[in-house]
């Protein structure tokens, strides 16, 4: 025997003292012989937890056994059964015994020989249990795997497919959202994309869960805001919020209450942080390994699509924007106005439309420079889109001309709001190296009447006339088709504001 190893065990069931010895002297030093005379049987623990090499068993104590033990025998693998023959007994006599899963039988007198043979035998059946035994769990092993492998890249497949199946980002997180709850139970899924602006500031862009309570709303922008300024480096210098599509049976998403509940995942694509999701986990189990690694490798799917996402809306907002005043530009103007014509044609609506030109502009360029001419086109697109509802649509038009159009707006309406404009902008204060300086608009309005099909290049005519004359009446003041208008118009209009 090695050292250290421990003995083999060898059973015997009914062996006579006789048998016992001439096994025991066979097998030699490394086993282990323990035997239940005839009379005596296993127990049930001793069943339970046997690991004998061979189990020498007499016939008649094998007839002899309680039922049960028998049975629990006869359910072993490994432990191989020898059938042990008195010199009289034949194996033909038991061949019905051998079939029944003893390995073989040996007939006394017991020799060293016949006895390290059954031994040579069963350990060779043991050793070839042991590597079936071996390669059944590396196969159950390597099916396991693949089956995990496969679900996770199945899941991937389904992440990265709806992802790309928008280029609006509210979608894909929507969406995102939506699979990530396979992989974990999820309150809320909120994002921020930042991106540097001309004066070399980040802006960012949140996508916030709908419905919020206001001290919600306050509570995540900040979150995302600070999340955002912390993976970038710098802070926010300005944000702008959207909200993702919410679904009618799930409730508005409150403030987590310890902060283990988030999980904060930075977007990269080429090699460049843009963004980051907060995942708002729901109470549950912490993370196994396989649920982390599946979400990072979602998180950097979903990434590229968000970055080709983001892309494409900077590349829209550039399109349609003028560079100068951050204002529509005519491109999306003309595009705008088709489709407000459109619905005032369906709808029957009034529409209105003002054209604003600042007067004497080249006197300013002249006296203060360009610079300062470009700061005043800016300050006076501001004053138009700030002053507007949110369903009016203002553009810059060209040079230091800009076009409003009013939708579901009458004649009246809008001859009231271009006066309001004029006297916000003739109110507006600019300085230059401490000289400061006013300046006016003038404004043409134009309405089409519910019902009326004009044309869109009439409507602009209409206004351009309109502006024509108000240029021509000594300007700082608002026509429309049916002449100047007065002051007093505005005077009706703070009148009805108040009342
Ligand atoms: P009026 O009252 O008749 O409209 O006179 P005006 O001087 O405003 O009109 P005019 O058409 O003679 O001149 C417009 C000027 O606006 C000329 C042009 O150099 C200037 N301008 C056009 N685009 C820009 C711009 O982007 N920045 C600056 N600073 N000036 C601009
Ligand atoms: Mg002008
Ligand atoms: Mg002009």
């Amino acid at each position: 025997m090695t050292r250290g190893m421990r003995p083999e065990q060898v059973w015997g069931i009914g062996l006579t003292n006789e048998a016992e010895m001439a096994i025991s002297k066979a097998l030699g030093t490394g086993y282990v012989l323990r035997n239940w005379p005839a009379g005596s049987s296993p127990g049930e623990r001793d069943i339970a937890r046997a690991t004998p090499l061979v189990v020498f068993v007499v016939k008649e104590a094998w007839d002899a056994l309680p039922p049960a033990t028998r049975l629990g025998i006869e359910e072993w693998e490994i432990p191989q059964r020898v059938l042990v023959l008195g010199a009289s007994q034949s194996v033909a006599d038991f061949e019905e015994v051998l079939e029944n899963g003893f390995l073989s039988a040996i007939s006394e007198p017991l020799t060293d020989k016949k006895v390290r043979d059954v031994i040579f035998r069963a350990k060779e059946v043991k050793s070839l249990y042991d590597d079936i035994f071996r390669m059944t769990r590396e196969i159950m092993l390597e099916r396991e795997l693949l089956a995990r492998k496969t679900d996770l890249v199945l899941f991937l497949n389904r992440i990265l497919s709806r992802a790309s199946e928008s280029l609006d980002p509210s979608v894909i997180l929507d969406n995102a959202r939506e699979d990530l709850q396979l992989l974990l139970p999820l309150n809320a899924l909120m994002g921020a994309f930042w991106q540097t602006g001309d004066s070399g500031t980040l802006e960012a862009e949140l996508f916030l869960e709908p419905d919020m309570d206001q001290s919600a709303e306050q509570h995540w922008t900040e979150q995302l805001l600070r999340q955002a300024a912390k993976i970038a480096g710098k802070p926010m210098h300005s944000y702008r919020a959207s909200f993702l599509e919410g679904s009618p049976n799930r409730e508005p998403v409150g403030i987590p209450s310890v902060p283990e509940e988030l999980i904060t995942l930075p977007l990269r694509a080429g090699g460049q942080m843009f963004g980051l999701l907060v995942l708002y986990r729901a109470k549950g189990r912490a993370l196994g390994k396989d649920q982390v690694q599946a979400l990072y490798a979602s998180v950097n799917h979903l990434a590229l699509a968000l970055k080709n996402a983001a892309l494409f809306s900077q590349v829209k907002i550039r399109a349609d924007h003028d560079a100068l005043t951050r204002i529509h530009n005519r491109r999306a103007f003309d595009e705008r106005f088709i489709d407000e014509l459109r619905r005032h044609q369906r709808y029957h609506h009034p529409m209105s439309l003002l054209m604003v030109d600042i007067d004497h502009f080249k006197g300013i360029n002249d006296r203060f420079g360009h610079l300062i001419g470009d700061e005043v086109l800016r300050e006076v697109g501001s004053i138009l889109s700030g002053t507007l509802r949110s369903t009016d649509f203002t553009a810059r038009y060209g040079g230091e001309e800009f076009v409003v159009i009013l939708p579901q707006t009458t004649e009246e309406q809008s001859r009231i709001l271009a006066e309001r404009l004029r006297a916000i902008i003739a109110g507006a204060r600019f300085a230059h190296d401490g000289e400061a300086f006013c300046i006016t608009v003038s404004i043409g309005a134009a309405t089409l009447q519910p019902g009326s099909l004009t044309k869109r290049k009439e409507l602009l005519e209409k206004a351009d006339k309109a502006l024509y004359q108000a240029k021509h009446l000594g300007r700082n003041q608002v026509c429309t088709a049916l002449g100047p208008v007065t002051r007093t118009d505005e005077a009706a209009y703070e009148a009805v504001e108040a009342g």
